[in-house]
């Protein structure tokens, strides 16, 4: 379908960078509520973000009440939005983000200014590369992410190696296996750092199922080959060393959200999360701007984000109309010890209305038992007994700590940290 020309058709209501579940829920969501103009801007050149990439189910159960698989998801709420009257631009890189919503674009032609009322990032997350993650070793071909892998095998039909090494166990290491089964490829053996393996329950039988070796406890310390890779060095739980040959090396994990625009920009980003500092209605430090998505945090599924566009859409909506609450004070929210990695949103708007984000969302960065505690001035206002595996999620009841800090000063900090061993 041809969008009219993007500073043709009027004056744009709310623009969403990004184009994929969060992003198209968020317009459609929009539409829906009888905004305007609604444009998605995506770089790519189709909208439906990385599930576009992910030729494997299972996708949809929320929002289409059946498994699909990546592809046919993405088509789907790209068909869903347009039907809903969105206009999406692909091919349209939002390069900066000025403050009070004005961008600025490359696209085919060169570089193009739009404006819009409201913005609603919604950019993703990506994993880190090698090069972040101090890998030593040969400079060699072969070391990939789990993102370009599906990349090659779905959209552009390449086996870019045989007898891999997956590194990590969280759910797109899964993710990896399930790419390489589709193309044929053999993964030698999944490693994990941590004692167990990170996805839940019963993702860890797969690699068993699929006929590849887990090994926990196992950290990578070295990648071996002269122009391309033919094996890694690995050490065990027990300080054992061990080379492993192998073609090729899936470094899977470590997300950070693509916070670019944020950064090189005027928007304020939390170092916790890697996102921009939100209130509960997923609004920036500029209040033209909200965020959505796996950009708040690293990070959850597309189902999980497509009900977070959805309710940003919501949000927008109501703020358009003149219906979201005016700030009159904020708590700042920060997480703080070794276990808790962030809390997102970041601030809390006072006075606190029932609508905005239903729970505040922490995640923590290893096992954990004991009790999860918000802290302020006063001492302990809110606290409940945990027991977490790494990269779980925990969620908060907004309504029951915005109940215990009504009276706080504005610009006062919650601490949410984690005492081991209490009950
Ligand atoms: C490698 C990988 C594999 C994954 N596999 C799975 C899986 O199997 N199952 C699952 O449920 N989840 C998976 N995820 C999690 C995934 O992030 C979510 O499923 C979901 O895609 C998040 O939706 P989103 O809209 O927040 O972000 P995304 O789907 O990442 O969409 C963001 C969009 O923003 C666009 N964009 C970014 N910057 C700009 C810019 N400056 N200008 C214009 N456009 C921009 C991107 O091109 C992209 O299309 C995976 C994540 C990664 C990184």
């Amino acid at each position: 379908m041809r969008e009219p020309a993007l500073n043709r058709g009027g004056a744009i209501d709310v623009a969403v960078i990004g184009g994929g579940p969060a992003g198209l829920a968020a317009a459609t969501e929009l539409k829906r509520a009888g905004i305007g103009r609604v444009v998605v801007l995506e770089r790519e050149q189709e909208a439906g973000g990385i599930p576009r990439h992910c030729g494997h189910p299972p996708f949809g159960m929320r929002e289409f009440g059946r498994v699909l698989r990546g592809p046919v998801y993405a088509a789907r709420l790209v068909a869903r939005a347009r039907r809903a009257g969105v206009e999406i631009h692909t091919g349209a890189s939002v390069v900066e983000a000025r403050p009070g919503g004005d961008l600025l674009l490359a696209v085919a032609r060169g570089v193009q200014e739009i404006s819009a009322r409201r913005v609603i990032c919604a950019t993703g997350v990506r994993e880190r590369p090698r090069s972040a993650r101090l890998i030593s070793g040969a400079r060699v071909a072969g070391v990939l992410n789990t993102g370009a892998l599906q990349s090659l095998v779905y959209l552009k039909r390449l086996r870019p190696f045989r007898r891999p090494v997956i590194v990590g166990s969280e759910l797109v290491a899964f993710s990896a296996i399930m790419t390489c089964r589709h193309a044929g490829i053999r993964p030698v053996a999944m490693i994990e750092p941590g004692p167990r393996v990170t996805a839940r329950w019963p993702s860890a039988l797969f690699p068993r199922l699929a006929g590849v070796r887990l090994m926990t406890g196992t950290r990578l310390l070295e990648i071996t080959g002269e122009g391309a890779v033919s094996g890694v060095v690995v050490e065990g739980p027990g300080g054992e060393r061990q080379r492993i040959a192998c073609d090729g090396v899936v470094l899977s994990g470590r997300f950070t959200p693509e916070s670019t625009l944020a950064r090189s920009g005027h928007l304020q980003v939390d170092p916790a999360t890697g996102g921009p500092v939100v209130d509960q209605w997923g609004r920036c430090s500029d209040a033209a701007y909200f965020a959505t998505g796996n950009l708040l945090r690293p990070v959850e599924t597309a189902g999980w984000s497509w009900r977070e566009g959805r309710q940003c859409g919501q949000h927008v909506a109501a703020d358009l109309a003149g219906n979201l609450p005016r700030e009159d004070a904020f708590l700042r929210l920060e997480a703080a010890g070794p276990a808790l990695k962030y809390v997102m949103p970041q601030r809390l708007s006072l006075p606190h209305a029932a609508a905005g984000m239903k729970d505040l969302q922490l995640r923590v960065g290893r096992e954990v038992r004991g009790a999860l505690v918000a802290v302020n001035e006063q001492g302990v206002v809110w606290r409940e007994k945990i027991h977490a595996r790494p990269e779980r999620r925990l969620l908060v009841p907004v309504g029951e700590i915005a109940a215990g800090v009504a009276a706080q000063p504005s610009g006062s900090r919650l601490v949410f940290e984690i005492r081991e061993g209490a009950g």
